[in-house]
């Protein structure tokens, strides 16, 4: 049920920046909302797999990297992004499969 939910959102920027980077992202935006790699807003170089919380945004509930198309992720930080994941698949992280969790 609540996994559903957390599937809507993408990355919900809301919790995580502060005031003044909200402030940042919103006049920076040029082209109405297409194309904001989220890693690209938050500058980030690579992605960090020791983050399993941020991970989860980009894995669907079987544990799938999810496509851009939905995570908006460019090119450079979509293979950051997925060896990420991997990284954190193998030091236990992230699951590889969602459903033995519940199970
Ligand atoms: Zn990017």
């Amino acid at each position: 049920m609540s996994d559903r939910d957390r599937d809507q959102d993408v990355f919900s920027t809301d919790e995580q920046l502060s005031d003044d980077e909200l402030g940042a992202s919103r006049s920076a935006r040029r082209s109405r909302r297409r194309r904001s790699c989220p890693f690209c807003v938050e500058k980030v170089r690579e992605v960090n797999y020791k983050d399993p919380d941020m991970l989860r945004r980009f894995v669907n509930e079987e544990g799938k990297i999810r496509p851009r198309r939905q995570t908006n992720v460019c090119a450079k930080h979509q293979r950051s992004l997925a060896q990420a994941v991997k990284r954190a698949r193998y030091l236990a992280l992230l699951p590889y499969t969602g459903h033995h969790v519940h199970g």
